[in-house]
């Protein structure tokens, strides 16, 4: 037996049940992962909401890391005892987990099991938001938000390590010094930052924004952008946007607007294992710093989903077994 968290309807943090399980059994092509710590995702609370549908009795978390204790038949590249982790995992809020073989990563001797369990899906976000959803390149002036979050502090140091220029919202004092900490140049409320996104930028507005707020900065995204600059909406964290008319990206100045998502940016083993080996190796090299702001007892799940989603959280929220 081991435990897991297990919810059985959709519904707030409550739903989310500790519950004894059974272990699972890998399947061919599978690794059994005892979890050393799962991390939490945005993406956990729109499932476990309802805002996204699946099946129940049902089991959150696509993040984790640890050590695997038995392969499934047909794996070669991974034996017991080697340490992984992943971003496109099942059911990882638990105390062991079944990865796919040609998902796991394999985790470098320099980071440890936490690092290991936090840097993988917000990390592959953000290389893959600025390597390749909008190529960014020094000189480019880029605004994010919510800039002490997960995704939102990896994505400051990668921008900066490339020569841009990072214009990032927070909503508090601690969640500013955080920003800039990790490099951002300009840290902005959110109370009219299109207007001083334009003051800092001569009045030309910025690049590209990176979106993962949603529905309360979306139309102050689009207003801070360049003519023909780029808005990646890639997360609703205060709720979906609502339909768009294409005609505003035409008044806004030929805008482009895309709604990526990391699934279509690792479409095999050679993508996943560049933006993974860069950005372990930039945390293993020192870097990249990887907070981790909260680390919950996995049976405190619901705990660290009202937290997450009440703002009250920094960098990386981890779940430990
Ligand atoms: P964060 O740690 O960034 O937490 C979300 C932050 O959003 C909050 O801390 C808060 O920061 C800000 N926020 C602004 N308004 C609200 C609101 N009304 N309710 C809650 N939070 C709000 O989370 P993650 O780093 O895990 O994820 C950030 C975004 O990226 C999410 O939307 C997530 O879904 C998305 N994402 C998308 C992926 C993709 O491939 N498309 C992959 C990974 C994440 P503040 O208080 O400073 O405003």
């Amino acid at each position: 037996m081991t435990h897991a968290i297990v919810a059985r309807q959709a519904g707030g943090p409550e739903v989310l049940e500790y519950a004894d399980v059974d272990r699972p059994i890998p399947g061919p092509g599978q690794l059994l992962v005892k979890v050393a710590a799962a991390g939490v995702n945005f993406i956990d609370t729109y499932k476990r909401s309802g805002v996204y549908k699946v099946p129940y009795p049902f089991t959150p978390g696509s993040e984790a890391a640890g050590t695997v204790e038995e392969v499934g038949e047909g794996v070669t590249a991974f034996v017991s005892g080697d340490r992984v982790a992943t971003a496109e995992g099942h059911d990882c809020y638990a105390g062991y987990a079944l990865v796919d073989a040609d998902k796991a990563l394999p985790v470098p001797d320099g980071l440890d099991d936490f690092t290991a369990a936090a840097l993988p899906l917000q990390g592959l976000t953000a290389h893959y938001l600025i390597n390749s959803t909008f190529k960014v390149e020094a000189g480019h002036n880029v605004l994010l938000h919510a800039g002490a979050g997960g995704v939102g502090l990896l994505l400051i140091q990668l921008l900066k390590a490339k020569g841009a220029r990072v214009l990032t919202t927070v909503s508090t004092d601690e969640k500013e010094q955080l920003a800039r900490e990790a490099g951002a140049d300009h840290v902005l409320r959110y109370e009219g930052f299109p207007h001083h996104v334009r003051e800092l930028t001569n009045g030309k507005g910025v690049d590209v924004v990176y979106d993962g707020v949603g529905r309360d900065t979306f139309d102050g995204s689009l207003s801070s952008l360049r003519v023909r600059g780029m808005l990646a909406l890639f997360g609703a964290a205060s709720g979906p946007v609502p339909p768009v008319d294409p005609q505003r990206l035409n008044a806004g100045g030929s805008l482009f607007l895309t709604r990526p998502t990391m699934g279509h940016y690792l479409r095999d083993e050679a993508e996943r294992r560049w933006r993974s080996d860069e950005i372990f190796a930039a945390a293993a090299g020192g870097s990249l710093k990887v907070r981790i702001g909260a680390r919950y007892p996995l049976s405190q799940a619901g705990q660290a989903h009202r937290d997450l989603e009440g703002r009250k959280t920094t960098g990386k929220v981890l779940l430990v077994p």
